[in-house]
């Protein structure tokens, strides 16, 4: 699991990325922020731990990935939240933390010398 986390930690500091975890996040598991062109963040809950961590940094690095700002920072909302157009960015997201996830597992698995099934 660190190997995948380290691999997500080089995504961000490749795409100049801010990335952390913080206290008292309350309900969100994390956030997304896009303060500048130049100045973009991904926070996370300290509270997570393992997959949970990971899937999450995937979703809110899928909003940067995405455009999903047209404010100045974007932040996840409960996914029961009526509105549609949030709506369908959150499932964006999962969709590209999904896919981004098989891709860093594939990746590291290669690294590693391959896959045996
Ligand atoms: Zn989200």
């Amino acid at each position: 699991m660190q190997n995948i986390l380290n691999f997500m930690q080089a995504i961000c500091a490749a795409e100049d990325i801010y990335l952390d975890s913080l206290p008292d996040l309350e309900r969100l598991g994390g956030v997304a922020i896009k303060a500048s062109d130049d100045i973009r963040a991904v926070v996370y809950s300290d509270k997570l731990t393992g997959w949970s961590q990971i899937s999450t940094i995937a979703h809110e690095l899928g909003h940067h990935a995405l455009g999903h700002f047209d404010d100045d920072a974007y932040l996840c909302k409960n996914i029961s939240d009526k509105n549609p157009e949030i709506e369908r960015r959150e499932r964006e997201a999962q969709i590209f933390a999904a896919a981004f996830t098989a891709f860093a597992i594939y990746d590291l698995f290669t690294e590693l010398g391959g896959m045996t099934l």
